[in-house]
């Protein structure tokens, strides 16, 4: 069953498109099986992806209008990752989505399909919490929250969570925060440090230890279709996300294999019983 989870921050041109793909994409150099759903009509992810979004099976609003089925929407890429790509028709399920019935429960439904294809899907939000951005949030296991390190992050990230709380509450019950991505990362900049700290103390465990540095070429790599780890496989920024998707497989799969251990032994015979030793 599919780790689920939903790239989002209401703050703009934070990252997390960027940090959608190229997670993706070292997830699936880690041989993970990941799809990517682009959830902002600007359809960044899905060119980053070396897609053309004008000319896709079906997109991501077909599938929530029930116009197409997710099965045949979902593309595979080059990069060993598949894609429910979007475009600016998205901008109308804002519209439409607003007059069905469970509104904000048509992703988490339509996902039920295919929870069991993928072990990763990665969901890239608009920079509003919209209908579709409730909707990633309601399907979702848990938010990665991709943030730079900058004097007014704090203060974003309190709405953020006050948000997320509010989900929690009414609409999904189970989803947590699985992590704070320092993106962006200058290290030679003092305020960049301050605001780390801070983050890690108020934050302490939910803070990922890897670090997203500002480096050129994963700013280059969209415009040429590709994700870090193929355009340039030993920039700083390539390995940057290696060693996220490294930290996320460890924290998520360490559970799933403890809960797993947990259930053999629960299922185990008890050897004390009938036993003759
Ligand atoms: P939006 O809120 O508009 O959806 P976003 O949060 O998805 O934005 P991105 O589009 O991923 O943010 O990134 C914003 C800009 O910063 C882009 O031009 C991207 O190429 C650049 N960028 C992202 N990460 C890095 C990085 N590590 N180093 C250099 N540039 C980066
Ligand atoms: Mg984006």
């Amino acid at each position: 069953m599919a780790k689920v989870i939903a790239v989002a921050n209401q703050k703009g041109g934070v990252g997390k498109t960027t940090t959608s793909i190229n997670l993706s994409a070292a997830l699936a150099a880690s041989k993970r099986s990941v799809l990517v759903i682009d959830l902002d009509p600007q359809g960044n992810a899905t060119v980053g992806a070396g897609l053309d979004k004008f000319n896709l099976p079906a997109s991501v609003y077909d599938v929530l209008m029930n116009e197409q089925s997710i099965e045949n929407a979902i593309v595979e890429t080059p990069f060993s990752f598949h894609v429910l790509g979007a475009n600016d028709d998205l901008t109308a399920a804002e519209i439409h989505l607003l007059d069905l019935s469970k509104k904000e429960y048509r992703l988490r439904d339509l996902l039920r399909s295919i929870q069991d294809l993928f072990q990763y899907i990665i969901m890239d939000c608009t920079p509003s919490l919209n209908i579709l951005t409730v909707n990633a949030l309601v399907a979702a296991d848990s938010v990665l929250i991709p943030m730079q390190c900058e004097y007014y992050a704090l203060e974003g990230l309190a709405a953020l969570i006050k948000t997320i709380e509010n989900i929690q509450q009414y609409l999904n019950p189970k989803l947590k925060i699985d992590g704070l991505l320092r993106t962006m990362f200058d290290a030679r900049n003092g305020l960049s440090n301050d605001v780390s700290r801070q983050l890690i103390e108020h934050f302490e465990g939910k803070v990922y230890r890897t670090v997203i540095p500002r480096n050129v070429r994963v700013a280059e790599a969209p415009s040429h279709g590709e994700p870090i780890i193929s355009y340039d496989p030993r920039s700083r920024g390539a390995l940057a996300y290696l060693g996220l998707a490294g930290e996320i497989i460890r924290r998520s799969e360490r559970k799933l294999l403890a809960q797993r251990a947990g259930q053999q032994s629960n299922n185990a015979p008890n050897q004390a019983v009938g036993s003759n030793t």
